[in-house]
C-alpha cells in the first residue's frame, strides 16, 4: 500500500469537516467569545472615528483665519467633550482624542505653539490644511466587513468588537469532541505501574490542547484492547461531534477500534506520508466522525498538529486552519532522503533550526524540549543553512 501524502489527506480530511461543518450558533458576550469562531460577518454600523478628532495635545484652528498672527483661546476641548463651533478668528485649546469642531480644519501641536503674555497664541511653523486631525470614517466606515464569518476571536478581535460598540458577538457552538486513550497497558498518573504498564500521557496532551482550542471535551478515559468494550464504549458516546482516539490504529491483532468502526460504520485506514505519525484512522461510527490517532505521544502531537487541529477548526468554519509557517536556515545536516515528511521537534538557536537528538516517536521529551516543527520534505537531503519550514509550536496550541 502506497503512502498517502500529507496535503492529500489534509484536502480529504477539510472536505469531511466542510461536508459536516456546524451550523448552531450562540451569543455570547463579548467578554466570553475569546477563541470562538465568529458566525457572521461583523458589519459596522459606525464610523471609526465617529467625528473628525486630535492627534495631539495642541490648538485647533481655521487656516483661512490665520495670517501669521497670534490668535484668542475661545474655548477648551478635553476628550469626551462636545464642542461648540470655533469662534472665527480665533483658536481651540485641544487634546489628543478630543472631537475638533466645527469651523476647525487643523490642529497645531502644543510644542509649536507659544503662548504669549496676554495668552493668545502663536504658531511657530508653517500649518497645512488637515493636520493632525483623524478624519471620521478614517478606520472604519458605517457598512464595512470589518470581521468575516469563520474568523477566530482572540483579544485583538474582541478589542475591535469593543471598539463598534459590539457587546455580544453571535459564534458558532463549541465542537464537542470525545477524548478515548485505547492500550491495556495504559495507566493514569498517581496509579501504582504494574508489570508491562505505561503511563497515559496522550489523554492529558490531547484534553488540554483541545480546551485551548474552545472544543467541548468529553473525556472518555481509557478503553481497553477488547472488542466488546470498544463497541460498548463507542456506543455509550452521545451528542458528540466527533470521537478521538490514540492508539490501536497499527493493523495489528489490537485493532479493536477499526473493527468496531467496520462493523458500525466506515473506515479509511490511511498511511500517511508522515514521521513521525503513519498509520492514522478516519471513519464513522454510527454517523459520528472517529479520528484515531497513533498512540505514540509524539505522533499524537505531530498528527493532531497537522490534521486533526485543522479538521476541528474548519468544523466550525474557520477559513485560516493553517498554522503560520516560516523558512529558516538548517543547522544540520540531512543525508538520508525518506519516504516519509518528517516533522523533527526542533528550536532555533543561534538563528539556525536545530533539532531534539532523540526523535523517536515515543519520546515525549523532544517535544518538551523544542518551539516547534522543522518540516524535512520526502525524498530531499538537508545541507546547512538550507531553508526548511518552522511551525511555531504556540501556533498550533491556540
Ligand atoms: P498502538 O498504536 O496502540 O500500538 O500504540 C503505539 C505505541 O504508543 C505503543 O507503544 C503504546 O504503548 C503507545 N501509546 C498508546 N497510547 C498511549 C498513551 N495514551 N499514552 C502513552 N503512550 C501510548
Ligand atoms: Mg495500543
Amino acid at each position: 500500500m502506497s503512502l498517502l501524502p500529507v496535503e492529500q489527506a489534509f484536502a480529504r480530511l477539510m472536505e469531511m469537516a466542510e461536508a459536516a461543518t456546524i451550523h448552531e450558533h450562540e451569543s455570547v458576550p463579548l467578554a466570553a467569545a475569546q477563541g470562538r469562531v465568529l458566525a457572521e460577518d461583523m458589519v459596522s454600523s459606525l464610523d471609526l472615528p465617529p467625528w473628525p478628532n486630535s492627534a495631539m495635545d495642541g490648538y485647533a484652528l481655521r487656516l483661512s483665519d490665520w495670517a501669521g498672527e497670534p490668535l484668542r483661546v475661545s474655548q477648551r476641548i478635553f476628550a469626551g467633550q462636545a464642542p461648540e463651533p470655533l469662534e472665527p478668528g480665533t483658536c481651540a485649546r485641544i487634546f489628543t482624542g478630543a472631537p475638533v469642531p466645527q469651523g476647525a480644519d487643523c490642529v497645531e501641536m502644543q510644542e509649536n505653539a507659544e503662548v504669549l503674555d496676554d495668552q493668545r497664541v502663536r504658531f511657530t511653523e508653517a500649518l497645512s490644511p488637515g493636520q493632525n486631525i483623524r478624519p471620521q470614517g478614517q478606520e472604519t466606515r458605517v457598512g464595512d466587513t470589518v470581521l468575516a464569518a469563520g474568523t477566530r476571536l482572540g483579544p485583538v478581535e474582541l478589542g475591535l468588537s469593543a471598539s463598534l460598540g459590539l457587546a455580544e458577538l453571535k459564534v458558532v457552538r463549541r465542537v464537542r469532541v470525545a477524548v478515548l486513550s485505547t492500550g491495556d497497558e495504559l495507566v493514569e498518573p498517581g496509579q501504582p505501574l504494574g508489570p508491562g504498564q505505561i503511563y497515559n500521557s496522550n489523554r492529558v496532551l490531547l484534553c488540554s490542547w483541545l480546551k485551548r482550542l474552545e472544543c467541548e471535551v468529553i473525556d472518555a478515559g481509557i478503553l481497553p484492547d477488547d472488542l466488546e468494550k470498544t463497541r460498548a464504549a463507542l456506543g455509550a458516546l452521545h451528542d458528540v461531534d466527533l470521537i478521538l482516539s490514540t492508539g490501536g490504529v497499527s493493523v495489528g491483532e489490537a485493532d479493536f477500534l477499526g473493527h468496531a468502526l467496520r462493523e458500525e460504520g466506515e473506515l479509511a485506514l490511511w498511511k500517511l506520508a508522515i514521521k513521525p505519525g503513519k498509520p492514522l484512522t478516519f471513519g464513522h461510527f454510527r454517523g459520528v466522525p472517529v479520528i484515531g490517532l497513533p498512540g505514540n505521544p509524539a505522533s499524537t502531537l505531530v498528527t493532531f498538529a497537522l490534521l486533526a487541529r485543522p479538521y476541528l477548526l474548519r468544523r466550525q468554519g474557520v477559513s485560516e486552519v493553517q498554522p503560520l509557517q516560516f523558512k529558516v536556515p538548517a543547522g544540520f545536516v540531512w543525508s538520508k532522503p525518506g519516504n516519509r515528511r518528517e516533522y523533527l521537534r526542533g528550536r532555533l538557536e543561534q538563528g539556525r533550526a536545530v533539532f531534539y537528538r532523540n526523535q523517536s516517536s515515543g519520546v515525549l521529551r523532544s517535544a518538551a524540549w523544542a518551539d516547534g516543527l522543522i518540516e524535512v520534505r520526502e525524498g530531499s537531503t538537508v545541507a546547512e543553512g538550507d531553508l526548511l519550514n518552522f511551525i511555531p509550536l504556540s501556533e498550533v496550541f491556540g
